[in-house]
């Protein structure tokens, strides 16, 4: 087991990244012209550095899965990104953003990463306005805002329930413009199956071409991985299904630690499974927690009454409904963090008072907010004495305005009107925190191998609280890498093109192609969706909302089977030269049947519950999650070593100089 560098500069924690930019090595703009990036991925962290590194002037190959950059998975956010603005006057600032994003993640973060992160906040949201994100604004123009769970302010821009969606136009139209400039050149429907290492530092990439079948080299002087998270590896999730962990697991393989491969993040408000046919989950966005209250009946005649569909939810008075996180959490109420909100909704589940066929779904309710708003509405018209239909109408409006697009996907996937019964949820799988692990640079355990985004494990710890991926993307591609990659590549100014005849290019393109062989050549017996829902079922109820040893272990040693199974009898019809989404997918499920058993065996080690890991052994009388500070108050990263069993773990531990260790409460 070894220690690991985090690289952590000196001096007070306010002035370390000043202080840091201030020391590092830079490159002139002329050496810059003769330098080369390899950026794989293209949503908001891949897209937002690829766009800067060639408005500073280097050359940037960008690769992705996807027909175009404008439909990584990224598009799908919905709620808003945080910055600590302090526009409401609600008495936010640097350090309150810093410091709830430690105490979201449950003392599991780095101070360091995190408080840089809350200075680079603000810049990410004058850097989108000056593109033309249309974020949504008060009456007198200011950005308006909104708090999402954790938070005691209101710190959350968005553009309704689209905000994702708005920020990667704006991240694609500054790539666009060096596209159009040449210093971009766009590798679309690509994708990276290895990573080549000359003299130990990444040189590059070996890709397949999605459509014609090819594998091509592409060689460059730092390789940057934003390829996303590997919620996938638990089948259903809230990710887009393309989703997965490859780009990054290969650089594992090549030697880059893999750190907390556990912490997951399960989102409280989703749509419920429908069945066993269903393939994808549907988040309802956290934003719709401002004014959404969850409940459950208090009896649970009334809650079997209404699984039977004897009774109407709104035939419960509010006497009879148990809003149960304003009941347990006064002080948060129903915008406690996501991890405290999903193991509340299961407790109430697996108590008998789960309200939809399956017992797995709690209520979202909207009542009091359309008739606050609509009596608020009545006030400002001048309407006395409103009708209780006219404060209804008034009040939807106003929810309408906020939510709309969310409440109109709920009723086109449920079938029912959202605003006149209340929609129903359940937590499913949706972020995850572990990934490569990256010193303070965002550098992995190669040289010149570097992540960001949702493939690096950097800023959240534990548990990610709402609106923070995004600004965490957008922080490390256009605010960080910028600067921290320019120190690597000044010592390259004299290298010249990296070759890509090299015989580490000819080893790493036979690897690509025997692998690929292999998967064409299993023995046909299942499907690879077949492979990749059995991972899942394994994950979700050994390694999810709650674990213990004993499960495990059994996860354990089931996926180490059922990959032995997949390699030996996989189906992937068709052939190799050409497109073939069933290749795509096999490849991708090969590597998830070898994380997922690293994921059980890190949540396995960790004898400690925190954030979104939760050991069943390791909890309070009042089933909060127990932490273990004096044993457990480190990142795991895990060094590749052939198969996941022989995973070596190597420890980086947190030091918390300016935050007091704290039970985390949010009573
Ligand atoms: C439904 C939903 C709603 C969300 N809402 C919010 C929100 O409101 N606020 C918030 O802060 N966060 C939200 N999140 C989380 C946030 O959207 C993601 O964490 C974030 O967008 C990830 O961005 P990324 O750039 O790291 O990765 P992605 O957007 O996932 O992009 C990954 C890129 O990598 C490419 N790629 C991957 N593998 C390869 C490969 N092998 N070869 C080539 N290319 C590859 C893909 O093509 C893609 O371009 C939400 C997530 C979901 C699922």
């Amino acid at each position: 087991m070894g220690i690991l560098d985090s690289k952590i500069p000196s001096g007070p924690l306010a002035d370390k990244w000043t202080q840091h930019k201030n020391d590092i090595d830079l490159v002139n703009p002329a050496n810059k012209r003769n330098l080369d990036i390899i950026v794989v991925g293209t949503g908001l962290a891949g897209g937002s550095a690829a766009a800067t590194f060639a408005e500073l002037g280097y050359n940037v190959k960008t690769f992705c899965y996807q027909d175009s950059p404008r439909r990584a998975h990224s598009i799908a956010a919905q709620g808003g990104i945080n910055a600590a603005k302090n526009y409401q006057g609600d008495g936010d600032s640097n350090y309150r953003l810093f410091y709830d994003t430690v105490k979201g993640g449950d003392y599991r973060s780095r101070e360091a990463n995190v408080y840089r992160l809350a200075e680079v906040s603000g810049n990410i949201i004058d850097q989108c306005v000056a593109q033309g994100v249309p974020f949504a604004r008060e009456y007198g123009g200011l950005l308006d805002n909104r708090s999402f769970g954790g938070v005691l302010v209101s710190r959350t821009f968005y553009a309704k329930g689209q905000t994702g969606q708005q920020l990667l136009l704006g991240a694609y139209a500054a790539m666009n413009r060096q596209i159009n400039r040449g210093k971009i050149k766009a590798y679309n429907r690509h994708e990276m199956l290895d990573l080549v290492l000359v003299d130990g530092k990444a040189r590059g990439i070996i890709a397949r071409n999605l459509v014609t079948g090819e594998i091509e080299r592409h060689s460059a002087h730092a390789v940057v991985l934003a390829s996303g998270g590997y919620g996938n590896v638990f089948f259903l999730s809230t990710n887009a299904m393309g989703s997965n962990v490859m780009a990054a697991w290969r650089a594992h393989r090549r030697g880059a630690y893999f750190a907390n491969p556990c912490y997951t993040q399960i989102h409280p408000t989703c749509i419920p499974v429908s069945g066993e046919h269903q393939s994808k989950l549907t988040l309802m966005s956290e934003s719709l927690r401002n004014d959404g209250r969850i409940w459950v009946p208090k009896r649970i005649e009334d809650a079997k009454a209404i699984r039977e569909g004897k009774m109407k939810p709104t035939q419960l008075s509010e006497e009879e409904r148990d809003y149960y996180l304003e009941r347990r959490y006064p002080a948060f109420g129903n915008l406690v963090p996501r991890d405290v909100a999903s193991r509340a909704a299961k407790e109430r589940c697996d108590a008998g008072f789960g309200v939809n066929r399956t017992g797995q779904a709690v209520f979202l309710d909207f009542k009091s907010a359309i008739e606050r708003y609509g009596k608020e509405q009545a006030q400002i018209h001048g309407i006395g004495n409103p009708s209780k239909e006219k404060i209804t109408e008034l009040g939807e409006g106003i929810i309408e305005a906020k939510y709309g697009n969310l409440f109109q996907m709920y009723e086109k996937i449920v079938d029912e009107n959202p605003y006149k019964t209340p929609m129903m949820i359940y937590p499913a799988v949706h972020y995850t925190m572990g990934g490569l692990w990256v010193d303070y640079n965002l550098q992995t355990t190669i040289p010149g191998c570097y992540a960001a985004g949702e493939a690096n494990f950097s800023d959240h710890g534990a548990n990610r609280l709402g609106a923070s991926a995004l600004m965490q993307g957008l922080a490390d591609g256009y605010f960080v890498l910028p600067y921290t990659i320019g120190d690597y590549l000044s010592h390259d100014i004299r290298t010249g093109t990296i070759p890509t005849d090299s015989p580490e290019f000819d080893a790493a393109e036979k690897d690509v192609r025997d692998r690929i062989k292999r998967l064409m050549s299993g023995k046909g017996k299942h499907s690879v969706d077949h492979y990749h829902k059995e991972l899942g079922h394994i994950m979700w109820n050994k390694c999810g909302m709650s674990r213990n040893a004993q499960g495990l272990q059994e996860a354990i040693e089931e996926i180490s089977a059922l990959r032995a199974d997949f390699w030996e009898n996989v189906r992937v019809p068709g052939s190799a030269d050409n497109l073939n989404q069933e290749l795509e997918k096999a490849g991708r499920v090969a590597d998830f049947l070898e994380l997922g058993e690293l994921f059980a065996k890190d949540a396995l080690d960790r004898n400690e519950s925190c954030g979104g890991h939760f050991r069943e052994e390791y909890q309070t009388k009042d089933g909060e999650a127990l932490r273990d500070d004096i044993n457990f108050k480190f990142v795991s990263a895990w060094e590749y070593k052939g198969e996941p069993k022989d995973a070596v773990l190597h420890k980086e531990d947190l030091v918390y100089e300016n935050i007091e260790l704290k039970t985390r409460s949010y009573k």
